[in-house]
């Protein structure tokens, strides 16, 4: 039996090595050379080019190499005997977690103009939030966003949290369902969002939505580009609806030389590191899934193909 590793602009040797160290009586194959697809029960992917899964007819077992399955759902075709599993991990979520607070405070201390102000040698004096003025809405309940609003609850912010079904977090006023999206939203101050890509959150970060925010409030897009529409944000802005955004993903990564928002100073951009797969524990996880599926027992982390998360 076999696996393979199939990356997209990702570098596979340090998880061949390590599959190789830790599954010695398998044989580990990367892309495209596969000299016997028919072996292979594993594979490890990162956005895999559509359809690419189809040539390994005896595949059980798909692993996302990291916390996102979008990039499978949307490209793949899973046959029923397939499984979906991703990377969960409290690394991740505390690296995120470190990533958002940055981003949070940087925000109500108005850094982002500050920067332009000193491009331009002014000294300008602006009035700032503090922590307890702070209203923070947080998209997304999951293992990160969880996570995280919890902990921006702790340190004194006043937060809201959104999920598809209903939640219990201490500290956190919690919301689910559509019908509860406006009471998240109507008069936060900073906008997390931390949702996985589906058909149902694809361009959630819209006008309509963006809206229901303060004036002046600013927004993180940690998740996928694909949640937000990037005319409204630069209208929005624009138009000072909102005060700043801080953005990590990409409808197309790396971002293109020409876009729009390199040159908004009210954006600030980060190339997709808000939280990276740390590989030492993510393949922990891979070998002892592998295992798993090959002793019969429980594979972890599953992900619903259906619900897309
Ligand atoms: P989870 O799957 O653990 O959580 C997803 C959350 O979103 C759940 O609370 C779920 O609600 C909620 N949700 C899903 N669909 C809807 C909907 N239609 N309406 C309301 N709520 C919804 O995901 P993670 O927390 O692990 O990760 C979330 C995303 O973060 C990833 O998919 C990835 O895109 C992004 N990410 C980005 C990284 C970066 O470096 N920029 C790094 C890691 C992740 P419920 O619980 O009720 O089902």
């Amino acid at each position: 039996m076999s696996i393979v590793i199939i990356f997209n602009n990702k570098d596979p040797k340090p998880w061949a090595e390590a599959l190789e160290k830790f599954l010695p009586e398998d044989k580990v194959f990367v892309y495209p050379n596969v000299p016997d697809p028919q072996s292979v029960l594993l594979a490890i992917c990162w956005k895999p080019v559509p359809g690419v899964l189809s040539e390994f007819p005896n595949l059980r077992l798909v692993q996302s190499a990291g916390a996102a399955v979008d990039h499978l759902i949307r490209t793949q075709s899973f046959r029923e005997t397939m499984l979906l599993a991703r990377i969960v991990d409290e690394n991740l979520s505390n690296d995120m977690w470190e990533y958002l607070l940055a981003g949070s405070m940087s925000m109500i201390r108005t850094f982002s103009t500050y920067e332009s102000n000193q491009e331009e040698k002014r000294w300008e004096q602006l009035s700032y939030s503090t922590i307890g003025q702070t209203t923070i809405a947080v998209l997304g309940l999951g293992k990160i966003g969880a996570a995280t609003a919890r902990k921006l609850s702790v340190l004194g912010f006043s937060v809201r949290g959104w999920s598809a079904t209903k939640k219990e977090i201490e500290g956190v006023n919690c919301y689910y369902g559509n019908e509860q999206l406006d009471l998240t939203l109507t008069g936060a101050d900073i906008l997390i969002n931390i949702l996985p890509l589906t058909p149902e959150t694809e361009n959630i970060l819209n006008t309509k939505n963006l809206l229901k925010l303060n004036k002046g409030a600013g927004l993180i897009n940690v998740a996928r580009g694909e949640h937000l529409v990037e005319d409204d944000l630069l209208d929005l802005l624009a138009s000072g609806h909102l005060s700043a955004a801080r953005l990590d993903v990409f409808r197309e990564e790396p971002l293109p030389k020409d876009h729009p928002f390199w040159e908004q100073k009210k954006i600030g951009i980060t190339p997709h590191i808000a939280s990276l797969t740390n590989i030492n524990s993510a393949i922990n996880q891979v070998v002892q899934n592998y295992r798993n599926l090959k002793d019969g027992k429980e594979v972890r982390n599953l992900v619903s193909i259906q619900k897309g998360y």
